[in-house]
Parts: structure tokens; sequence; C-alpha cells
């Protein structure tokens, strides 16, 4: 497994690579802006994109999808309890003040449960509302370890804010401790923004894990 991750536009979004060594077949999770990067760590370890996914739907995350879209061919993916925040981009846009991104095509297929084919791995989707009510969470487990993409729903030392649309704090309390917290604590979790934990780490030293 082959693990790229950085970050990109206005906000510092992760986005994230994630490859089989064999086939070179690899998942896009969160282009959220600067598309030449991404493109440019895409050609540069030879690797194809067979599915351009999204931990959720806010701005931030989207950012470069369409064009990532157009150059890759891949079909991108969210839950299809996000596709209200996908269709009011215009709203988050002036919000922000990010400017409004080009929109794509956008299957609503992230079901929980789902596993998308990676070459010899697969990436397994958890749903995690609470950030926004279509926020999931990929998991992939390969020999070398085990990975977590949780978005804006876990962070290192931090957990995701529910005031936006959507937002709801009782579920992301039940997303982060009935899916997040039962995965093995040597998990490492890359989040939609900040530095890289684990999940034993942040069961051990995330204060709002405590309550
Ligand atoms: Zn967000
Ligand atoms: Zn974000």
């Amino acid at each position: 497994m082959q693990i790229v991750a950085f970050p990109v536009g206005p906000l510092g979004c992760n986005c994230s690579i994630v490859a089989d060594d064999r086939t070179k077949k690899a998942i896009v999770v969160d282009p959220g802006g600067d598309f030449e990067r991404i493109r440019g760590e895409l050609s540069a370890h030879g690797l194809q994109v067979v599915s351009i996914v999204h931990t959720h739907t806010h701005i931030d995350h989207v950012g470069a999808t369409a064009p990532l879209q157009a150059w890759s061919g891949a079909a991108a993916r969210i839950h299809e309890e996000d596709r209200f925040l996908y269709d009011m981009l215009p709203v988050q846009a002036s919000m922000l003040g990010i400017p409004l991104p080009e929109s794509c095509e956008m299957a609503g297929d992230l079901v929980d449960g789902l596993a998308l084919p990676l070459g010899d791995l697969q990436m397994g989707v958890l749903h995690t509302p609470g950030h926004t009510p279509g926020s999931v969470s990929f998991f992939v487990s390969a020999p070398e370890g085990r990975i977590v993409f949780t978005g804006d729903t876990l962070f290192r030392r931090g957990i995701g804010r529910t005031d936006l649309w959507g937002g709801d704090s009782d579920l992301i309390f039940r997303s982060l401790k009935e899916r997040l917290l039962t995965l093995d604590d040597d998990t490492l979790v890359v989040p939609g923004h900040g530095p890289e934990t684990t999940i034993g780490d942040e069961r051990r030293g995330n204060p709002f894990l405590r309550r």
C-alpha cells in the first residue's frame, strides 16, 4: 500500500492518494483543491485513479473534483445524504469566501459497508454522520498496516464542528464511539485537516472523547 497525503486548497484540506503497489490503481480521497499538484503526484507515481471519494461534501473537500474527474475518467462519489451540500456549493462558496469550483457528476453510492475495489486491496466505507449527515470514513487494511481517513469527524486532539448545515453533535459522538473508537489502537488516522495520529493515541489523549 502506498499513501501520499498533503494539504490542498485555501483551508488546508488533506488530500490523500491511496494506491495498491502491484496494480498501481489508486483512490483519491478529498481532492479539495490544487488539481495540478494532485495530477503531478499521480503521474509521478504512475498511478491510475479508479475512484474519487469524499469524506463529506463541504466545499474545501471537493474543490478539485471536477478537473480530476475529467482528467482521470474515474467516478466521483459521495454519501447520498450529503447531496444537498453539493447542490448548495454556491452558498458554501459565498459564506466561506472561496471561489466557486466547477461541479461534475457525483454518484451518491458511498453507503455504509461498501467495499471499493483498489487493485489487490479494498477500501471500506463507514457511515460516520454528525459533522454532516453524509460524513463517511474510509478504512483500508493492508499487510503493512491499517489506516482510516476520518475527514472532519476526528482530528488529532479534536473533533469536527457540528454547527454547519445538517451538523448534529449527538450523532458525531455516536459515530466516534461506535464506529471509529472500535477500530484497533494501531490504526493510522489521516484526518481531514492537520497532522496524522492513531486511534489509540486519540482514545488516550483526545479530550473530546472522554465524555
Ligand atoms: Zn467539513
Ligand atoms: Zn474540512
